[in-house]
């Protein structure tokens, strides 16, 4: 891990895993509580010379460690597709984001700007003049989860760096490397150091630690409700951003076309392993269209190769953990117990799990109102588009939603009415680009990501007022 500088390791260490096979492939440092307090003493002196640093030099760091990135592209591939799930083309498709993210980061460096204030519009101002300018906030806790180990890494540290703060950041505990490898670039950029510090360990001790503490002036958090209810609860007085889930729903209207409508909800389903926070998991589909999309879906379904992440040729890689993939297995018997019926898929094979596609999953139960993040779908047949907006919206999430249509006044009914964070029409909800605000609304998160929108966060307005 990474202090004051300096790559630190520990005897007491956590075995770094292969999803797939369970080989150990690396180990790093179990951090404690006092690694994060020697962090965060760091980046309080980090903190001041990010902030003093010109803005170009910042932007030369940033691209610098994305030139690195984009040099390195395969290794990183490697690393992702090798500590998480990712098969090794959907890994090149995170690190080429990655590339995308510090270069964007990069850009928004120089648009952190203020404006003048017209102080004279007040009575008894008139003799004042001044302005505001956006001043970074201070040290910013990054806390990532596993299924984007480098992008969404990428996604709190370049902003944070390009706003003028220092970061201690908290990588995944399965998926440390690639968290641990963009730090490295950042360095070899020329990063100096105590402005990026890295504390591996577990969310209750080194998570804990780095939440608790008061000089940490904004939390950065990517993951799951339960541990974000948790952090909330801890944080005191702090700015919080919430990156969490949802259980997406895709509408497929009966005037759309059906080829797309079943080629990228198949691959919105079951991308990552379906362990993707805007990942298809809820499918309602028009009456008139059902079951020739239900047909077509299988089919493509079952066209997907399970396998080891590395092999060129797998569609869909295993489970984060054979724990998780048991849990879905779980999942899956419970609602057909209560009446679910398996259109494909439904076995596992320790951490394999296979793509799965449900109908007349119950209402209420756990695949219809959790976040499933594993790879199973349901269909559900509706009357009309009224009847699947109601149905899309009674969850407690909202992060993305899709809506296949090629009538104007139904997608823009499904944009005014569904409540979400962004709704993506005529593809999957599981599309996003790195600059566009990201995040949702419920329990999906507060707040949002997308460069320029995190910065607004991570900075904050100083005011300048002369009395001449
Ligand atoms: P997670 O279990 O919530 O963990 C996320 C991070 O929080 C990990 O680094 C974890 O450490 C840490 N953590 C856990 N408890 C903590 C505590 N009490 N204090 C401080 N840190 C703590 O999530 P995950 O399983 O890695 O990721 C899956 C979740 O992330 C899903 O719900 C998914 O939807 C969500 N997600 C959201 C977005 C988005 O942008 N909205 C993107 C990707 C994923 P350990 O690893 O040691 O447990």
């Amino acid at each position: 891990m990474l202090i004051a500088g300096k790559w630190i390791d520990k005897k007491d260490k956590i075995e770094v895993k292969n999803p797939y096979d369970d080989s150990v492939i690396d180990t790093v440092p179990s951090g404690t509580p006092e690694d994060v307090a020697a962090a965060i003493e760091a980046a309080e002196e980090g903190y001041r010379i990010n902030r003093d640093m010109p803005v170009h030099e910042r932007i030369g760091i940033l691209k610098g460690a994305a030139d690195i990135v984009e040099e390195n592209a395969e290794e990183f591939a490697l690393t992702i597709a090798t500590e998480g799930s990712k098969t090794i083309r959907e890994a090149r498709k995170e690190v080429a984001r990655a590339v995308q993210t510090m270069v964007i980061s990069a850009e928004e460096a120089r648009r952190v700007v203020g404006e003048t204030i017209p102080f004279d519009s007040m009575p008894g101002s008139e003799n004042r003049v001044g302005y505001y300018f956006r001043f970074p906030i201070g040290i910013i806790a990054a806390i990532t989860p596993f299924n984007d180990p480098l992008n969404l890494v990428a996604h709190k540290v370049g902003p944070a760096i390009a706003g003028g703060n220092s970061v201690v950041l908290k990588p995944a505990t399965v998926t440390p490397l690639s968290a641990l490898k963009l730090c490295r670039a950042l360095m070899d950029a020329g990063l100096p150091a105590k402005v990026l510090n890295a504390v591996t360990g577990y969310g209750a001790t080194v998570g804990d630690a780095i939440v608790a503490d008061p000089r940490v002036r904004m939390i950065s958090f990517t993951g799951g409700v339960e541990a974000g209810e948790r952090i909330v609860k801890k944080a005191g007085l702090k700015k919080i951003g919430m990156e969490l889930g949802s259980n997406t729903p895709v509408i497929v209207c009966e005037d759309c076309d059906l080829d797309k409508a079943v080629e990228l909800s198949v691959s919105g389903a079951f991308w990552a392993v379906g362990q993707n926070c805007i990942g298809v998991q809820r499918i309602y589909i028009e009456k008139g269209i059902y079951k020739r999309f239900e047909t077509l879906f299988v089919a493509r379904t079952r066209q997907l190769k399970v396998g080891p992440q590395l092999e060129e040729d797998t569609d869909m890689g295993p489970m984060i953990t054979e724990g998780e993939a048991k849990r879905i297995e779980r999942w899956v018997n419970d609602a057909v117990k209560k009446g679910a019926k398996i259109l494909t898929g439904g076995k596992r094979k320790g951490s394999l799990y296979e793509p799965t596609v449900l109908a007349d999953v119950p209402p209420g139960s756990k695949l219809d109102k959790e976040e499933v993040f594993a790879p199973t779908v349901n269909l559900y047949p509706v009357g009309d588009i009224d009847e699947a907006i109601k149905k899309a919206n009674d969850v407690n999430f909202g992060l993305h939603a899709g809506i296949f249509t090629k009538d104007i006044e139904k997608a823009f009914k499904a944009i005014r009415e569904l409540d979400v964070g962004g709704i993506i029409i005529n593809d999957s909800s599981d599309y996003r680009i790195d600059m566009m605000p990201f995040g949702g609304v419920k329990n999906s998160g507060l707040g949002r990501e997308g460069i320029k929108f995190v910065l607004q966060e991570m900075t904050e307005p100083r005011v300048v007022c002369f009395n001449l």
